[in-house]
């Protein structure tokens, strides 16, 4: 596997960066997670946008034009000979001294990992999942912003930590004031009704791409789709529950701490949802080979 760091491509032993960097130090950096389906980077722009909304968000100036981010993402996947697999974009504050200071850190890493990422079994897309509430709550806004895709996942990590022990593989994770945030890697989406329901950004979710596509094909097929406060009741008494994620691409949940969802099995519009995204992510992207 060649690995890009600054520039620079490395054989997956001799990628290295500096334990003063403060990514590592103090989990001072950002990231986007990307995917690429039958030689197309899937919603390429969309993630570097985002990247770009993180990194202003930590005033942390990137070192490349977002054009030269995509071309390196492109060559990286090229040079990998990658049809369809998973992209990790990292960027450090860089290599600094042993205190907060980011002004010491001058030069900000950009590494690109090109590979491939199973998260779940074929099986539970067709069974569905089982997830639990847990006890650790999103970040305030006013404390991290959710919105920021941060290398500070703590706050998610705790909460996968605590969804393991309940022998479940994701957490529904709820903001302080006790309404569903998001997952702890995923975004999540109720069907009531005919209508798709999913928490605004507001209630400390990420502004998820898939979460954006997922809402738009459903637009599309003629949907009522809403961005409102939801509360575990209304969690447990949905007719479908789904997750969303670039990795996860869209998981049906079929139970909530104990409670079945709808029928227990992945419902209907979950399904035809799958089934136009995996369609999307087939046709479109920015093509990695002439
Ligand atoms: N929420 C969190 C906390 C995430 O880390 C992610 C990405 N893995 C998502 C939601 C889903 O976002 P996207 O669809 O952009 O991958």
């Amino acid at each position: 596997m060649k690995i890009y760091i600054d520039g620079k491509y490395y054989d997956e032993r001799n990628a290295r960066i500096s334990v003063f960097d403060h990514g590592l130090l103090y989990g001072d950096g950002i990231f986007e997670g990307i995917r690429a389906y039958n030689g197309r980077v899937f919603k390429l722009k969309e993630h570097i946008d985002r990247l770009f909304c993180s990194a202003k968000s930590i005033l942390l100036n990137l070192p490349m034009a977002h054009a030269d981010i995509m071309t390196a993402i492109v060559e990286t996947c090229r040079r990998n000979k990658l049809r369809d697999g998973y992209i990790r974009l990292v960027v450090t504050r860089g290599p600094g001294t042993l205190g907060l200071n980011p002004n010491r850190c001058k030069n900000p890493s950009v590494i690109i990992i090109a590979g491939k990422i199973q998260l779940y079994p074929p099986e539970l897309y067709r069974q569905g999942m089982d997830i639990v509430t847990v006890p650790t709550t999103r970040n305030l806004h006013s404390a991290l912003n959710p919105a920021i895709k941060s290398l500070n996942y703590l706050n998610n990590i705790m909460a996968k930590i605590e969804a393991n022990n309940a022998g479940c593989e994701e957490a529904v994770m709820l903001n302080a004031e006790g309404f569903v945030a998001e997952c702890t890697g995923d975004n999540i989406f109720i069907v009531k009704e005919g209508q798709l329901l999913t928490p605004p950004l507001a209630a400390g979710a990420l502004y998820g791409i898939t979460r954006r596509v997922v809402m738009d094909l459903a637009a599309q097929a003629g949907l009522k789709v809403s961005e409102s406060d939801l509360t575990r009741y209304d969690l447990f008494n949905a007719n479908e529950c789904f997750l969303t994620g670039t990795a996860a691409e869209l998981m049906p949940v079929v139970k909530i701490d104990g409670r079945v969802i709808g029928t227990g099995t992945p419902g209907p519009v979950t399904g035809n949802l799958m089934t136009q995204y995996h369609a999307l992510t087939k046709a479109s992207g920015q093509p990695i080979y002439e």
